[in-house]
């Protein structure tokens, strides 16, 4: 039986439709159900031991955990593993604390400063002090056994860190993942993304723009406010074997909900599948 990995969630930290956005894809969205995306997040779910992990946990949760539900049989997750401390990505461990489902010891896996993060401010601390959730740090380079089947480690990335430090995770059980949702740039990381690549059989990355000109052109923000190498861009490095996929099947995800790739009828997708990558999508199963 293999480990299964769902994903759970697709676009950026606002979802699709974004609040108070009337762009292209928001008003769609509003209108077609199957336009509407949730926050970025994937599950794990081990059959052998019935256990199962969720990876981000974002303001979309509640139904995000039926989806892991649905496969695992159980309403909660055993262990959340965080990637960082950007709103879509922890802000869904709101729902953990004693207003709602007051949990008994969850075991919240991230990296010593977004521990540190959670421990010094309100109302996450509230969760620790009452018992909800059991934070446990692990340090880059570490690796923690989830059962016996899943190991997972933490891989550091150059992203804006202004409370916490930002990772992605590999997911290793016979085969590995790598989860890479956010990033600012690949300029001094392809090395490292090269490295996990070589062992890796699928990946999931940044794909939150698809071009420069998009946050401009739709809702009249600079691409430097909030720094993302854009899927062309990406694209390019692949093709000029400055990035290497090591033959993993590679998804994009985290799409910003100005992102052309989010309509189904725009031919940005056409440079994506012609470059033999893929679009991640809500509900998509991979075997590890
Ligand atoms: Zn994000
Ligand atoms: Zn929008
Ligand atoms: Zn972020």
């Amino acid at each position: 039986m293999t480990v299964v990995v769902r994903v759970l969630g697709t676009a950026q930290d606002g979802g699709v439709p974004q609040i108070g956005c009337g762009c292209d894809n928001c008003t769609a969205a509003r209108l077609i159900r199957s336009r509407r995306r949730r926050v970025s997040s994937i599950g794990v779910f081990n059959p052998g031991t019935r256990r199962s992990y969720l990876i981000d946990a974002t303001m979309d949760m509640p139904g995000q955990l039926d989806m892991l539900g649905r496969i695992s049989g159980h309403p909660l997750p055993d262990a959340i593993l965080l990637t960082h401390a950007h709103i879509g990505h922890y802000a869904g461990l709101l729902y953990l604390g004693k207003e709602i489902l007051a949990t008994r010891k969850l075991p919240v896996y991230c990296t010593p400063s977004m521990a540190g993060f959670l421990r010094g401010n309100l109302p996450w601390r509230d969760l620790i002090d009452h018992g909800n959730i059991l934070v446990r740090p692990i340090a880059g380079g570490d690796r923690v056994e989830l059962d016996r089947d899943v190991t997972v480690g933490p891989l550091s990335v150059p992203h804006r860190n202004e409370h916490s430090d930002t990772v992605a995770y590999w997911v290793q059980a016979a085969k590995r993942l790598l989860y890479l949702p956010d990033l600012d740039r690949w300029d001094g990381f392809e090395d490292v993304f090269n490295d996990i690549m070589k062992g890796s059989d699928c990946a999931l990355i940044d794909g939150t723009f698809f071009s420069k000109g998009e946050l401009e052109e739709r809702r009249g923000r600079a691409l430097r406010e909030v720094p993302h190498p854009t899927v062309q861009e990406t694209l390019g490095l692949f093709q000029r074997r400055i990035l290497t996929d090591g033959g993993a099947d590679v998804y994009f995800t985290h799409f910003n909900h100005t992102n052309p790739l989010l309509d189904p009828g725009d031919d940005s997708r056409d440079r994506v599948r012609e470059a033999d990558f893929g679009l991640a999508g809500e509900g998509q199963i991979l075997h590890l």
